[in-house]
């Protein structure tokens, strides 16, 4: 009998191998299965008769199998499935590629159903690698007259309902090369076990708020009759999140309410100083968020601070400002980033903005650890001085720097701080309850320190304060006087020669270029795609990319590849080199996505624009644009869907993340803007920041459960599920 806790591999069908890749994908009991939601659903609730089918049209047909043949092609060595379905209104030609046991599954004179695209092209109006499913049909669905579609009573399959091409058809996020079919055939058997998944939410708010409980929430968001069922279930699973989220951030505000800080003095002349230092002046935006920063650090309350600002709106000069005045106090402050490329850029950007105050700063990545000593100070060497720093440990950069920036391996590794007073931390919406308590710990004292942190992430201020009521918030709503819009064009192929001459141009006048791509190679371990899909696909990779660039069209530029697979050394040694201008081109895959920062950079290429979301794309394109410099952003696509084009233009027409994040949100389904690709917002899998009625509703309920009982303990289920989530998000 199966149960919530049955390993998978005692499932129907899951060998050894296909445990392997779900195991991948974090699946290992018939409960995780339950909860690994699908982002999507494809629409076949109606019939088509295969006498109306278009081209381009995604659709659901049923008909008798009146021919079926294997064949090879030779020239490309491909085994080719060809098969004739006849439905009583005409005959539709299918083909598959690449699946020859298609024809020992299927037989002439079975009915079947089938879910695809019809396309012209293959000697007529032919249905390319549709998914099937044998059904058992008593009669030929007859169309009627001047109606194209014919509303679906689910046909049985062999006493089943089928699952694949009728209804409302789940798709997963997949990875490690599962199949939606395979995903959908085992959630299929499991489904039952829903009910008996024990319900965390007290009953009281199920009553109050009307949501589904938790079985039917899980039940329906698998397999849906309609699209009222979809919406019902993800209410209820993103309330969920937004409860946790309001209980979190009302739990931390309760007990930060009790914690004390050190009072951190404005020192006036020495910011003034380091103001008028600049090369620019400050936006009255930056000074207005500096300022109500600096007014809090003045208490003796930690402060809670979230700095948003859309990508180029000056956030890190705001953060040094800030943590200058923390050193001015005699103490430490910290600065997190996302990336090693990151954590050294703003290394190289602290160390030369404060050159001349005498300020130590330090350096701690997982694989570098950098002091910069008083000669590089001096000198104003940081940028390309390598060999002057000494290579230290941790601690020693720790204990020996006023300024200690880095990424995540700061609170990993083994360090403590002297009197840590200010945190910063760069492009994360928040920062997790539990890495401040970590962060606690290494403080170094009884004092709790100050906490800032940065996000180009577009909220709304309503909103924001409803999301993360524990948070004061600044927002930065202005850019740089000097700037120029970027220009943004979608470039169809015929004008790539065109784009290079213009790149060429642009480097002749003294600019730089980053070109990005959706993979590192086409064995991109990170996407499921084959070699000859990829190559059929023509997705473009960092390494083909790179190759053709130059060595064909720009072999006279100097240019370099950057990507994740990379050791961190030789990324560095490229960005520096970047950064100086010695390298022109950068070809790379989406780690310069955040925060990276080289103001003589004028174009943003991106291959394979399709494959990303419009808030990543929004991000890339703000790696440009940072200077007077007027720049571009040349989009190239592989898709000519009209969803893809409609995207894309969305990019054209606006340069603002919140609603570029909307349209993403409308156009792609929550799952796809932040499931995955939304990095700041680990915590949301169904929920979204738009949510607002829900959000208000979980705010309320969060309220209500803490003055009933802030120790959570007389929902025992609740708060082992907070406990979980919160370690999670710890952990990512
Ligand atoms: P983000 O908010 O995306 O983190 P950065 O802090 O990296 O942006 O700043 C983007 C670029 O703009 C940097 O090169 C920075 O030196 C420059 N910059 C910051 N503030 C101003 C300003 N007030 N005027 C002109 N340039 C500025
Ligand atoms: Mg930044």
């Amino acid at each position: 009998m199966l149960n919530l806790n049955t390993g998978i591999t005692e499932i129907n069908r899951v060998g050894a191998s296909t445990a392997k890749k779900l195991k991948k994908i974090g699946v290992e009991t018939a409960r995780d299965l339950l909860f690994y939601f699908p982002f999507r659903y494809d629409d076949f609730t109606c019939l088509t008769p295969i006498r109306d089918l278009k081209p381009g049209l995604n659709a659901n047909v049923i008909g008798q199998i009146d021919m079926l043949q294997n064949k090879r092609s030779p020239r490309r060595r491909l085994n080719i499935t060809e098969a004739l379905i006849n439905d009583g209104t005409e005959t539709l030609k299918v083909i598959w590629f690449n699946q020859p046991f298609i024809s020992r599954i299927l037989r002439v004179g079975d009915r079947v159903s089938l879910a695809g695209k019809a396309e012209d092209g293959y000697g007529g109006l032919t249905m390319v690698s549709p998914v099937y499913e044998k059904v058992l049909t008593p009669v030929f669905p007859i169309c009627q007259d001047g109606n194209s579609k014919i509303p679906l009573t689910p046909f049985v399959k062999g006493g089943n309902i089928a699952i694949h091409t009728q209804g409302l058809v789940p798709n997963y996020h997949l990875t490690a090369n599962l199949t939606h079919k395979q995903v959908r055939f085992l959630v299929k058997q499991v489904i039952g076990l829903s009910d008996q998944v024990a319900d965390w939410l007290p009953p009281e708010i199920i009553k109050n708020t009307k949501l589904f409980n938790l079985g039917q929430a899980i039940k329906k968001i698998h397999f849906p009759k309609n699209n009222a069922e979809i919406k019902k279930a993800r209410e209820r699973l993103a309330f969920d999140e937004h409860l946790l989220i309001q209980l979190q951030s009302q739990l931390a505000k309760r007990s930060l309410g009790l914690a004390r800080a050190a009072k951190l003095e404005f020192h006036e002349p020495e910011t003034k100083k380091f103001v008028d230092s600049l090369p620019f002046r400050l936006t009255n935006a930056q000074r207005k968020a500096a300022w109500e920063i600096l007014r809090d650090l003045e208490k003796d309350r930690p402060m809670s601070r979230l700095l948003e600002g859309d990508v180029g709106s000056g956030k890190t000069i705001v953060a040094v400002i800030v943590m200058l005045n923390a050193v001015l106090n005699k103490k430490q402050a910290v600065f997190m980033a996302p990336t090693e490329i990151l954590a050294r850029q703003h290394y190289e950007t602290v160390c030369r903005l404060l050159s001349d105050f005498g300020i130590k700063v330090g350096l701690v990545t997982r694989t570098n650890k950098l002091m910069s000593n008083d000669k590089c100070q001096m000198t104003n060497q940081c940028q390309n001085s390598n060999d002057k720093k000494l290579k230290l440990d941790a601690m020693d950069v720790v204990e020996n720097t006023d300024i200690i920036i880095g990424t995540h391996s700061l609170i990993q590794e083994d360090v403590k701080f002297n009197n840590l007073a200010l945190a910063v931390i760069d492009e994360q919406h928040r920062f997790g309850v539990e890495q401040r308590k970590v962060l606690m710990e290494k403080t170094g004292g009884e004092l709790t320190p100050h906490f800032l942190s940065m996000t180009a992430t577009p909220i709304p201020r309503s909103l924001a304060l409803a999301l993360y009521g524990d948070l004061d918030l600044s927002i930065i709503d202005e850019m740089p006087k000097e700037r120029k819009k970027i220009i943004t064009m979608v470039v169809p192929e015929a004008k790539r020669p065109a784009a290079y001459e213009f790149i060429r141009a642009q480097i002749r006048g003294g600019r730089q270029v980053f070109v990005i791509c959706p993979l590192i190679d086409i064995s991109d371990p990170l996407r499921p795609l084959s070699a000859s899909e990829a190559s059929k696909l023509g997705v473009k990779s960092v390494e083909e990319e790179y190759k053709k660039l130059a060595k064909i069209v720009f072999p006279e530029i100097v240019m370099a590849k950057l990507h994740g697979r990379l050791k961190a050394k030789e990324k560095e040694k490229i960005m520096a080199e970047f950064l100086a201008g010695k390298i022109k081109i950068i070809v790379a895959t989406s780690v310069v996505e955040v925060g990276v920062d080289v103001p003589n950079a004028s174009v943003m290429m991106i291959e394979g624009a399709d494959r990303f979301g419009l808030a990543q794309l929004h991000q890339f394109r703000g790696r440009v644009g940072r200077s007077q410099y007027q720049s571009y952003c040349f989009l190239f696509n592989e898709s000519d869907s009209d969803k893809t084009l409609v995207r894309l233009e969305a990019l054209v027409k606006y340069n603002n993340g919140l609603e570029l994040a909307k349209i993403d949100l409308k156009l792609r389904g929550p799952g796809q803007v932040y499931g995955i690709e939304q990095k700041g917002f680990p915590e949301l899998k169904i929920a979204t920041l738009f949510d607002y009625a829900l959000i208000k509703q979980a705010r309320l309920e969060a309220m209500k459960l803490i003055g009933l009982d802030p120790s959570l303990n007389r929902w025992p289920g609740l708060k082992e599920k907070l406990g979980e989530w919160e370690a999670r998000v710890h952990l990512e």
